[in-house]
């Protein structure tokens, strides 16, 4: 473990009371299993997504490549299959059988809305510094529907007064924000076994960081049932952590640490419920 990278990324979630009700809300509508309604499940069990992602930049060190893209789609699917090459090594073995494998495969879209072949990819040319959650980037090129893609702007990214915050995403309060339905990462925290995207996609998809609201470790934190409480968010790649009396998930994709490696089995199955209830359009089959 100790061969991991030490950074802190800060996330931009945004986190206010008005998210606690919808929180709530969310974790009430999406504890079903809606995977059960569906009448064909070979159909169900394949869940692929378009992604286009809009990059902002302003000099060509913020223009990355399309080498870069095609494999953070690649990290992507294999943290989103668990088939990732670190999280045998870092996952303590009484910890393997809460595993979970999404099974969600992303791809770069093909076809764009009015139907014309694409590789997913839109440079732009920006002249505006940085984007904050008061000025957002999802205002800088056009999004393509939310229900259809998923949207993920590279550019320039910070949160307010944290200026090293890495990315964002809006709470997925997608029945009331839709214009704002995507995923914002910075630049820099593109390519390079990075995690970003895959958390930031963790929360576009309905889950919280695990160390969500657990100050007092008696809170309802992430609505999450097998992750255990957590108060703080870890940085770099601690050998263990105790916290709240057990050992925390350091190396969940919804924590800060450096090497975050997993989504837990009860994470994936709010990830496919939020997927089957309100992300349904994604959906391609084949
Ligand atoms: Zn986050």
């Amino acid at each position: 473990m100790s061969s991991c990278n030490s950074y802190l990324v800060y996330c931009g979630e945004r986190n206010n009371k008005s998210f606690i009700a919808s929180d709530s809300q969310l974790k009430q509508e999406t504890q079903y299993k809606y995977y059960n309604t569906i009448e064909n499940k070979e159909i169900a069990k394949k869940i692929r997504i378009p992604v286009v992602f809009h990059v902002l930049y302003r000099n060509s060190s913020m223009k990355i490549s399309k080498e870069s893209i095609q494999s953070e789609i690649t990290v992507l699917n294999e943290n989103f299959s668990a088939s990732n090459k670190e999280i045998d090594n870092i996952v303590p073995d009484e910890i393997k059988h809460k595993i979970g494998t999404a099974n969600i495969e992303f791809y770069l879209a093909q076809t764009d809305p009015q139907g014309n072949v694409t590789d997913g990819i839109i440079y732009r040319k920006t002249k505006r510094k940085f984007y904050s959650f008061a000025r957002p980037i999802f205002y800088a090129d056009p999004l393509w529907n939310p229900k259809k893609y998923m949207n993920v702007y590279v550019g320039n990214v910070r949160v307010n007064k944290f200026k090293n915050t890495s990315g964002y995403v809006d709470h997925p309060r997608i029945w009331r924000s839709p214009e704002k339905d995507a995923i914002a990462v910075s630049y820099n925290r593109m390519g390079k076994g990075n995690k970003l995207l895959t958390h930031e996609t963790g929360h576009w998809l309905g889950l919280r960081h695990i160390f969500e609201r657990k100050k007092k470790c008696d809170l309802v934190g992430d609505g999450i049932d097998d992750t255990p409480n957590q108060k703080t968010a870890t940085s770099n790649c601690p050998d263990s952590k105790i916290q709240c009396g057990n050992p925390i998930y350091f190396f969940n994709f919804m924590d800060y640490s450096s090497c975050r490696v997993m989504f837990t089995i009860d994470q994936v199955d709010r990830m496919h419920n939020v997927i089957y209830k309100y992300r349904n359009e994604l959906i391609r089959l084949k």
